[in-house]
């Protein structure tokens, strides 16, 4: 089958790799489409991917071949793969934050077998059905979709609220079409492409602004118009800085996306106003189940969410390129075919 193979030193091409083996409890799928993440472009644009691998862990696909213990799935049903589950005993668990089970091995990101490729092997009892009515290609966003939906319940954050979203890449976006669902319409983004500002807008935020455009914050004092919840979707150090400054007294600051150079936190201004910084990673227990009825209910854009052309597996590594320099501004899904 071809696979986009992770090359080393930023490099990635297209080759022949074997169809994995069904192990009994297992199915194969035909990936019929796999978003690039951005954890995808941290692996290969700085290089932390191990060579030979083959990333993409935002796949949907169709059944193809059941393994014999299996029951329950037939061939040509369309699916996504859910996380494994949390013990759901520990103190994580006990919280409702899966995603940090205690009790859990570390992700791997280094061993993970990817669906850049043709066809990957999934655990039958983790298996979703696609609702009818969302398209197989759309379906590929549940994990994403389901990242949005954790980060959006890890705050208290109501209608009536004033949110800032600083980045509006794929993750950006998606989060303020959860907030938009959920009622929530005073949405601004923070954002430098201008590209990117005009797709927020057009899927829900009321305002979009360059970064520049924020307010200085006095010391020990909120800004004029304040925040009291920001998501920091663009991983970008002065974005969490800026982000943290806008917060109004008791604001919450979710740290959504990752990246290289680290932030400088205000102690001070964090304990003058009491404000609360955490991270989000991954999901809700039955985040997927939930990001699968978003996704069909109609409510959120897809057409504005997801970039209209995909690309195929030679064109994967282009893509990740324009991602980082913010051009795209929603998720750009791989079909994973070789060009004729
Ligand atoms: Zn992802
Ligand atoms: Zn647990």
């Amino acid at each position: 089958m071809p696979a986009a193979v992770y090359l080393g030193g930023g490099d990635m091409a297209v080759r022949e790799l074997p169809v994995p083996e069904v192990a009994p409890d297992q199915v194969l799928i035909e990936v019929s489409h796999c978003g690039i993440c951005g954890t995808d472009l941290h692996l290969v644009l700085e290089g932390y991917a191990r060579p030979g691998s083959v990333l993409g862990h935002e796949w949907a696909g169709e059944v193809v071949a059941v393994g014999e213990a299996v029951t329950g799935w037939e061939i040509g049903a369309r699916v996504v793969q859910e996380p494994q589950p949390g013990c759901g005993a520990c103190r994580a668990c006990r919280a409702g934050r899966p995603a940090v089970c205690l009790a859990k091995d570390p992700v791997d990101h280094l061993e993970f077998h990817g669906a850049f490729c043709r066809y990957v092997t999934a655990d039958a009892r983790r298996l979703l059905r696609v609702p009818e009515g969302l398209s197989t290609r759309a379906a590929a966003l549940t994990e994403p979709t389901a990242i949005a939906i954790h980060t959006v319940n890890l705050t208290d954050v109501a209608p009536g609220d004033r949110v800032l979203v600083t980045g509006a890449g794929p993750v950006g976006l998606l989060t303020i079409a959860v907030l938009r669902s959920r009622g929530i319409h005073d949405i601004t983004v923070s954002e430098p492409a201008a590209g990117r500002r005009a797709r927020a807008l057009a899927v829900a935020a009321a305002h979009a602004i360059s970064p520049d455009e924020l307010g200085r914050a006095p010391m020990g004092r909120p800004v004029e118009a304040p925040y009291s919840v920001a998501f920091e979707c663009s991983g970008h150090a002065r974005a969490a800085e800026a982000a943290l400054d806008q917060l109004d007294y008791a604001g919450t600051l979710v740290f959504v996306g990752t990246g290289r150079e680290q932030p400088s936190i205000n102690h001070n201004r964090m304990i003058v106003l009491e404000l609360t910084a955490i991270g989000a990673y991954n999901y809700d227990s039955d985040g997927f189940v939930a990001a699968l009825a978003l996704l069909a209910s109609g409510a959120l854009p897809l057409d504005l969410l997801i970039e209209p052309d995909d690309v195929l597996l030679d064109g994967v590594l282009g893509a990740m390129h324009r991602l980082a320099e913010g051009t795209p501004p929603g998720k750009v899904m791989v079909r994973p075919e070789v060009p004729r």
